[in-house]
């Protein structure tokens, strides 16, 4: 039997940053760990070491995938270049404008908003997870980004279900990303 290490229990740790979220909004800081390390693994070392052993999320949709998963395959367009591009520019679009957003508070020309939004839609009050008092544009970055961490988990749980565990890796932003970098990192070595 394979011994564990102690990267296969890295889906632990992406459960408990859902879960912080609950309790104070700031942890969704700690998401940018989860955001930054795939592109450093992958412009250093040409390849997608972050996704094959240390991505947390991906390890949590096999894991609940056992049980919950139908396992069917992906309808063919979810698996084309122009939907992967088309998400990815489409979640970075969303990624910048909340971005803006937090400058937009930084600068005192908009509301500080204590929301957390669903499927860049849906805003959800959450008020009672902002219990310290940090400049309102760094907790207006947190409620930001836990959105789009929250999000992403969603998409990824539904097709995690409909379709295979780790479906969401197909068309996941950082993969898309890491992919492009490792494409053209191995091609300047070449
Ligand atoms: S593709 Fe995305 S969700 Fe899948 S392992 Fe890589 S970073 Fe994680």
């Amino acid at each position: 039997m394979k011994t564990k290490s102690w990267s296969d229990y890295l889906w632990i740790a992406s459960a408990i940053y859902l879960v912080l979220g609950f309790f104070n909004i700031l942890f969704a800081w700690l998401g940018m760990i989860c955001f930054i390390t795939p592109l450093v693994i992958s412009l250093i070392t040409g390849n997608k070491g972050y996704c094959h052993k240390y991505c947390g999320r991906g390890k949590l949709f096999a894991i609940l995938g056992t049980k919950l998963s139908r396992n069917k395959p992906m309808p063919k367009f979810m698996r084309t270049p122009y939907f992967r591009y088309g998400f990815l520019i489409f979640f970075m679009t969303m990624f910048a404008n909340m971005v803006f957003t937090t400058y937009l508070v930084f600068a005192g020309t908009a509301d500080f908003s204590e929301v957390v939004t669903i499927l860049w839609s849906f805003k959800l009050p959450w008020a009672f997870a902002n219990g310290t008092s940090v400049s309102p544009w760094i907790a207006q970055f947190a409620f930001g980004f836990y959105s789009v961490m929250l999000t992403s988990t969603i998409i990824g749980l539904v097709v995690m279900i409909l379709y295979k565990p780790r479906s969401f890796c197909v068309f996941c932003p950082m993969g898309t990303m890491t992919q492009g970098i490792c494409k053209l990192k191995n091609r300047g070595e070449k």
